[in-house]
């Protein structure tokens, strides 16, 4: 089988990376500090600047866009990819075709797979503007179209039902839930639903 007539998707964020636990703690007291509030004012589910200062009244031009800044800031700590995933890369790598799609702060999200090192993992990269209309459907949708491949010969590997997962289910790619399904059981999933070459190897190295 060709390693090019199928591909896995990969969101970034708490995909592939601990953003809920290492990043966004620093992301929000950074918000909170630059905004003059407490931490606990912020809506920490948001994605948007708007959402995470949903709750906050009367901020000034000023202290809106220094929170702004903040949340945006590509200076981050030092990152590295979840446990297991280096890993599960090196063994889909040239056996299906691989893409990161993510969504959030163009300039944030490149600082990331740059400080992890994840790029090199990825035939494609695709990073959608959190502020941009349209959703990840859009951009599954250009990447199967650019590969000239149906959906049913992508997967998609993500953590979010609604950001990636539902998406990936309405096109008709096979939606991989991160962490309820352990990364080290993806290969043997992909390989069953006959989207990676070498099926038939022992994965257990
Ligand atoms: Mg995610």
């Amino acid at each position: 089988m060709d390693p090019h007539s199928s591909c896995v998707v990969f969101d970034l964020d708490d995909t592939l990376i601990d953003t809920r636990g290492l990043l966004l703690p620093a992301a929000l007291a950074g918000v909170a500090r630059a905004a003059g509030v407490p931490v606990a004012k912020l809506n920490a589910s948001g994605k948007r600047i708007e959402e995470v200062l949903a709750g906050v009244e009367d901020l000034t031009p000023v202290r809106w866009a220094a929170a702004a800044a903040a949340w945006r800031s590509d200076d981050l700590p030092p990152l590295q990819p979840l446990p297991g995933v280096r890993d599960l890369l090196a063994r889909l790598k040239g056996r299906t075709w691989l893409a990161l799609v993510t969504r959030g702060d163009p300039l944030r999200q490149r600082r990331k797979i740059e400080v992890t090192g994840l790029q090199p993992c990825f035939d494609a990269l695709v990073i959608r503007p959190v502020e941009a209309p349209g959703t990840k459907r859009d951009d599954l949708r250009a990447l199967l179209g650019r590969r000239g491949l149906p959906p049913d010969r992508c997967a998609v590997v993500g953590d979010d039902p609604e950001d990636e997962l539902l998406h990936a289910a309405a096109l008709g790619c096979l939606p991989i839930r991160v962490p309820n399904t352990p990364l080290d059981r993806i290969p043997e999933i992909l390989a069953r639903t006959g989207l990676l070459v070498g099926e038939g190897r022992p994965w257990n190295r």
